[in-house]
């Protein structure tokens, strides 16, 4: 889109945009996409088409160029359409920002464009049965053999594995862990589908088994023995950032069907938008959806800035507007009532949804820890918020 004189009213054409694909694409499936449990094929390619599956991606290396303010307006728009296209949206970019970060001349060359343009689907490989919460106990091993590595390992709940085309894979080398662009066509690479998850159900979700499998040292990307602080970091706050995004998507979706179903629910002489106590429910979340997005703007006007105090802004962003999710998706059941408590209802769909984003990502507990030993350092002191929103339209 041609940049105008005003950034502001650009900002505003474009999650206009968004907002009209969404719609168009995204929302009409979602009901769809969590019965059947994926997302379709159709999908993954008109989210190619508009180019948001390398929106973050430099515009020199084949992407959108957008950066993270845009990036999270794009996010949220589709997290309220379909968590589960947005978990595509979130593992794909995660890929994509770690190669462009640390890949070498070769991978960025190779790999970055086929991945902005949505040739090649990426996934986040790290999670195992016995590493959670501290992914640094990873016990997924890669032995350096001549001219590569041999990994050995299972990686769990690994969110679009089923459809992945390479799998950033995490494993313990002698000195530390490392990172790996690993080809879902390795021999030896399985994925195992995972079902019955609570929310994202169109996650595509699987289990990586990876059983005496060779890749070459090209396939390293960062720093051998030091992956985790270095991939994983970038990885995971970009995902961190979506995730949080994602959420005001949710609660938004969650004030729009209450706001639509208390105009036209009948109950006590009187539609429930006019009883107080609905009233209370409904201020409660367009507040907290207006804060949460707040949240997520400070945390992308700092990130654009590569501010050092955009790490906390973004787990910041992430623990409220998880949270104001998890608040506006229970009340929007308890608004819709009995017509809410089923599978196919969307407001039981944001409530499984919902519930996902407080366990992913750095949960609620882990950002509960993080959050008070980052306040603690002084270099991680937020700027003043209206200081950071002001670079917003710049
Ligand atoms: C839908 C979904 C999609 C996912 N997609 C991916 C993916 O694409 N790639 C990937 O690598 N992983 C993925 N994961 C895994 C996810 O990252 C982990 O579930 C998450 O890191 C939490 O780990 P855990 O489930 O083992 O819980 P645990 O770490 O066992 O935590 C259990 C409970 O203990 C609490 N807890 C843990 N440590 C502490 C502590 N130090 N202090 C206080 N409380 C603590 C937690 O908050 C939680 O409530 C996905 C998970 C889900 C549910």
């Amino acid at each position: 889109m041609p940049a105008s004189a005003d950034p502001r009213a650009d900002r505003c054409a474009e999650a206009a945009r968004f907002r009209e694909f969404v719609d168009r694409v995204v929302t009409p499936r979602a009901a769809g996409i969590d019965q059947d449990g994926a997302v379709p094929s159709e999908v993954v390619r008109s989210l190619a088409a508009e180019g948001y599956l390398g929106a973050g991606v430099a515009v020199e290396h084949g992407g959108g160029g957008f950066d993270a303010v845009r990036l999270g307006i794009l996010y949220e728009e589709v997290g309220r359409g379909c968590s589960s296209v947005r978990t595509l949206l979130t593992v794909h970019g995660m890929v994509a920002s770690a190669v462009e970060r640390w890949g070498t001349g070769v991978q960025r060359a190779d790999l970055l464009p086929r991945l902005a343009r949505g040739e090649v689907i990426g996934v986040f490989a790290l999670s195992e049965e016995a590493a959670g919460s501290d992914p640094t106990t990873v016990r997924t091993t890669a032995e350096p053999v001549p001219d590569g590595y041999v990994l050995t390992g299972t990686k769990r709940w690994i969110s679009m594995a089923l459809i992945a085309d390479v799998l950033l894979v995490f494993a313990r080398t002698p000195g530390g862990i490392t990172a790996f662009l690993v080809p879902r066509d390795t021999p030896g690479l399985r994925v195992a589908p995972i079902d019955g998850v609570l929310g994202t159900r169109g996650g595509l979700m699987g289990e990586v088994q990876l059983e005496g499998c060779r890749v070459p040292a090209g396939a390293v990307l960062g720093p051998v023995d030091r992956g985790f602080m270095t991939v994983a970091a970038v990885a995971l706050e970009l995902g961190r950032y979506s995730v949080a995004c994602g959420c005001v998507g949710i609660a938004q979706a969650c004030l729009d069907a209450s706001m639509n179903h208390t105009a036209h629910r009948w109950q006590g002489g009187a539609f429930i938008k006019d009883h107080q106590l609905i009233r209370r429910l409904l201020t409660d979340m367009a507040t907290e959806v207006a804060a949460a997005r707040l949240l997520c703007r400070q945390a992308g006007a700092l990130r654009a800035g590569n501010d050092l105090a955009a790490p906390m802004a973004t787990w910041m962003a992430k623990y409220f507007a998880a949270a104001a999710a998890n608040r506006a998706a229970r009340e929007t059941v308890q608004i819709h009532g009995a017509a809410g408590c089923f599978d196919g209802h969307p407001a039981a769909r944001y409530l499984r949804d919902a519930k996902v984003m407080e366990i992913i990502e750095g949960s609620t507990q882990i950002q509960q820890v993080v959050i008070a030993d980052l306040v603690r350092q002084e270099r991680h002191r937020l700027p003043d918020l209206a200081e950071a929103l002001m670079s917003v339209g710049r």
